[in-house]
């Protein structure tokens, strides 16, 4: 079952290593779910909403131009529906949720991975 995480607050939050590129590792105090004690993703890398990769798709077509367009766009949709925690912003990175999406799109879309990258 999918974890509705509730912050724990500013009260009580756990020390751990937090990296910083090129720099010495750090003791930063992360928030953690207070139902799961699923620990959050503070870093700058934080996931994204859905809307964002619908966005980017629908760019993607305007591109291509080619029929059937709400169809692919429909499938994609729901593959990412189907995707447990893609949304979740404690587990979930933006660079994450890219690579999921870049193999949904390459399911639907004869596309090299780096031409997906331009519109996200
Ligand atoms: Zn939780």
């Amino acid at each position: 079952m999918k974890c509705e995480h509730v912050d724990c607050g500013n009260i009580e939050k756990v020390w751990l290593p937090y990296i910083i590129r090129e720099r010495p590792i750090v003791l930063k105090s992360h928030p953690y779910c207070i139902h799961c004690g699923m620990v959050k993703n503070i870093g700058s890398d934080r996931a994204v909403g859905s809307g964002y990769f619908i966005n980017a798709l629908s760019q993607l077509e305007k591109h291509l131009k080619l029929p059937g367009s709400s169809v692919r766009m429909r499938l994609v949709a729901k593959d990412l529906e189907n995707i447990e925690d893609f949304e979740d912003n404690y587990s979930m990175t933006k660079f994450a949720q890219e690579k999921i999406f870049i193999n949904i799109i390459k399911k639907y879309y004869k596309l090299p991975d780096g031409i997906i990258q331009k519109f996200l």
